[in-house]
C-alpha cells in the first residue's frame, strides 16, 4: 500500500462500515482501506467476504482507544483521511452498561481524531485553518480537500420530536439515551477539532439504517428471524413509536458524497423521508413473509406481541435532508417498500431458509 490514498475505516466489520468497504473498493480504484475494528460483539468478518484477499483492503483487529496501536497505523500506513463509524451502536446495551460506550463512543472517538491531528500537524502540506476556510470560500469548493475526518453519526443526538416537525442541523442536542449521549459527546469533540484546530471535519447524522447484514440484535432482524422460527415478535410499548428509515446502500452512497464534497466543519443530516411506526415495519416484514413463505396455517402477523415498553424511549425521529439533498445532491433511491422486501430476501439466504422468490412488492 504505498499510494498517497489510504483511508482508515474505523468499525468497519459492523452492519454500516462492512457494507460501505465493499461499496466503496469496488467504486474506486484509488483508494487503499485499513480497516480497524476490536471485533465486539457486533463485528464480523463474514461481513466482508467479498473484498477479502483484495490488495488494495487490509484488515486490523484493535480498539481505537489503543493510542500507540492507533499512532502506530497512521505512521505505518501513512492514513490520510478517517471515516469513523467504530462504536458501541445498541441503546438497549447502553441502558444496562452505559460506561461501554462512554469510553469507546466518546475516549475513542477523542483518542482518534488527536492522534489524527498530531500526526497530520506534521505532514508538509499547509494545514492551518486559513487554509480550510479558503477551500471552503473558493469556486471550485465543492471538492475534497485531504486530510480528512469524517465521523459517522446519528440523529438521537437531537432527542425526540412530538407528531410534528423534523430535526435540521440547526436542531439543539437533546440526548435522552446513554448511547446518544455518547454519540453527541463525540460530534462535540469533533466539531471543537474544527474550530479549535481547523482541523478538516465532516459530520453526518443519520436516521435508522435497515438492510443486509446488520446485527441480529437491531429490530428488523429481530422480528424476521423471530417470525421464521415461529417466535412471538416482540414490539415495545404499543409500537407506534416512529423511526425514520434509510437503507442501507443509500446511507454508504450518502457518505460518499459527504466525505467527497461536503465542507470541512459542517454537519449534514441523512434521511430517507420515510418516517413508519414499529408496528408499520412489523407488519411490512409479516405480509412479505407471508407472500415469500407462507405458512401452513395463519400470518406470521398472529406472533406480534407487545413487550414493556424500553426506558426513555423516544417518541419520534425524522430527518430534513435539505442540505444534503440541496448543496451535495444527494437523495435516498429505496423507498421502505422495496427496500424492505430485499431485506427480507437477504435473511431468508442468510438463515438458509428456502423461499418463493416472487418479485411483488
Ligand atoms: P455496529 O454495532 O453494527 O458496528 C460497530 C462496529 O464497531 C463493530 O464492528 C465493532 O466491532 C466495532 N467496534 C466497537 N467498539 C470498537 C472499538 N473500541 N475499537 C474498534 N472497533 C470497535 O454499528 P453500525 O450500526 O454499523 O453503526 C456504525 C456507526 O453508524 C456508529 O457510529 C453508529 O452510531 C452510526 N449510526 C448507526 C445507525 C444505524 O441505524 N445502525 C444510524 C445512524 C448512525
Amino acid at each position: 500500500m504505498t499510494s498517497d490514498n489510504n483511508i482508515l475505516i474505523t468499525g468497519g466489520a459492523g452492519f454500516i462500515g462492512s457494507n460501505f468497504i465493499t461499496y466503496i473498493i469496488d467504486k474506486y480504484n484509488e483508494y487503499n482501506i485499513i480497516n480497524l475494528d476490536l471485533l465486539t460483539y457486533a463485528g464480523n468478518l463474514d461481513n466482508l467476504k467479498e473484498v477479502e484477499g483484495n490488495p488494495r483492503y487490509k484488515f486490523i483487529k484493535g480498539d481505537i482507544c489503543n493510542r500507540e496501536l492507533v499512532e502506530f497505523i497512521f505512521k505505518e500506513y501513512s492514513i490520510n483521511s478517517v471515516i469513523h463509524f467504530a462504536a458501541e451502536s445498541h441503546v438497549d446495551n447502553s441502558i444496562k452498561q452505559p460506561d461501554v460506550f462512554v469510553r469507546t463512543n466518546v475516549i475513542g472517538t477523542h483518542t482518534l481524531i488527536d492522534v489524527a491531528y498530531k500526526f497530520w500537524m506534521e505532514k508538509p502540506f499547509s494545514y492551518k485553518k486559513e487554509y480550510i476556510r479558503e477551500c471552503n470560500h473558493s469556486s471550485d469548493d465543492q471538492k475534497l480537500s485531504l486530510p480528512r475526518f469524517h465521523h459517522i453519526s446519528t440523529d438521537e443526538v437531537y432527542g425526540t420530536l412530538g407528531e410534528t416537525g423534523l430535526f435540521t442541523e440547526r436542531t439543539p442536542y437533546a440526548p435522552n439515551s446513554p448511547y446518544s449521549a455518547s454519540k453527541a459527546g463525540s460530534d462535540m469533540i469533533v466539531r471543537s477539532y474544527y474550530h479549535t484546530y481547523g482541523l478538516n471535519t465532516i459530520i453526518t447524522n443519520c436516521s435508522n439504517n435497515y438492510g443486509q447484514k446488520q446485527h441480529d440484535e437491531k429490530l428488523i432482524p429481530t422480528v424476521i428471524r423471530n417470525a421464521i422460527h415461529g417466535r412471538p415478535i416482540p414490539i415495545y410499548g404499543n409500537g407506534k413509536n416512529i423511526r425514520d428509515w434509510l437503507y442501507v446502500l443509500d446511507h454508504c452512497k450518502a457518505i460518499d458524497i459527504a466525505y467527497h464534497k461536503g465542507k470541512a466543519g459542517e454537519t449534514y443530516n441523512i434521511g430517507g423521508r420515510n418516517e413508519k411506526e414499529n408496528n408499520y415495519v412489523a407488519t411490512k416484514i409479516c405480509q412479505t413473509l407471508d407472500k415469500l413463505k407462507p405458512k401452513q396455517k395463519g400470518s406470521y402477523l398472529d406472533q406480534i406481541t407487545y413487550v414493556e415498553d424500553r426506558h426513555g424511549h423516544d417518541k419520534r425521529y425524522a430527518i430534513d435532508a435539505s442540505k444534503i439533498e440541496n448543496d451535495l445532491c444527494w437523495k435516498a433511491e429505496e423507498n421502505f417498500e422495496s427496500g424492505i422486501v430485499k431485506t427480507v430476501k437477504w435473511y431468508l439466504h442468510h438463515y438458509n431458509v428456502d423461499f418463493r422468490d416472487c418479485n411483488d412488492e
